[in-house]
């Protein structure tokens, strides 16, 4: 199965259709979204209308989802993310409020496992240390696990020749060529495909990824997309300038 893989849209609807649009030029017939599909940004029923309508969805719940629809407290978001959270809740229609409401938080498939954040804490704990993805592995199911929540495309293994070390670090784009267990399964790997709609390792093109389950590899893909329009939308929005600068910059 080829699956397209994305997180963290934040209510950019060009960046998701830009995405969407290479992901399917890729081959995908199926979907895992990693999470935060509003906050930050202008569009949030749109960018819910269009991950709803992805045929073979597997989504979950990230902190902006559940804060979007009052399941989680707003006191650890900083000023610019709280008022984006607030604006946000103003105008979801009730489809996308259930639609949310939804959301689980890990998806335990044959081939991924899936969280927002980890395993342990899935929506609020950032996986960025070789320290907790070490911690963290005896809580997946099936492997890759695929995570969002840092916003930057990120990579996590035990090293072949020493796997008491982890190997930890920002996936470019290209195809990497995922380990295979003793038995021919997948071994253990931890991966981010970035985020689509608020990028933060300062390239400004939106991330996705293409997980191929049965060639076990997974490449991360940068896709440009008109930064400008979604600007103009959040300043049109009266949302914080801040959020509209920072995606010209990729942080
Ligand atoms: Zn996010």
């Amino acid at each position: 199965m080829i699956y397209g893989v994305f997180s963290d849209v934040h209510s950019n609807l060009e960046a998701l259709s830009a995405v969407l649009d290479a992901l399917t030029a890729r081959g995908a017939g199926a979907w895992i979204c990693g999470g935060d599909l509003v906050g930050y940004g202008p569009d949030p029923g749109a960018c819910l209308a269009r991950v709803r309508a992805l045929p073979n969805l597997s989504a979950v719940a990230g902190n902006h989802d559940l804060a979007a629809i009052g399941r989680m407290g707003l006191e650890w978001f900083n000023p610019y993310a709280r008022e984006a959270v607030l604006w946000t809740r103003e105008r979801l229609a009730d489809e996308d409020w259930s639609f949310l409401e939804g959301l689980p938080g890990r998806v335990d498939a044959a081939d991924f496992t899936l969280v927002h954040g980890t395993p342990r804490n899935p929506p609020e704990e950032y996986l960025l240390s070789p320290a907790q993805f070490r911690e963290n592995a005896p809580l997946v199911g099936a492997w890759p696990l695929i995570v969002g929540h840092s916003h930057i495309p990120l990579l996590f293994r035990f090293r072949a020749a020493a796997p008491e070390k982890v190997e930890a670090r920002v996936l470019d784009e290209g195809e990497e060529l995922l380990p295979r267990a003793a038995d021919g399964g997948p071994a253990p790997v931890a991966l981010n495909p970035g985020s689509v709609g608020q990028p933060r390792d300062q390239d400004p093109r939106a991330a996705c990824g293409v997980y191929d389950s049965d060639r076990g590899t997974f490449q991360v893909l940068r896709v440009p997309y008109d930064i400008a329009a979604v600007q103009a939308k959040i300043r049109a929005a009266g949302l914080p300038e801040r959020l509209a600068v920072r995606l010209q910059h990729g942080q």
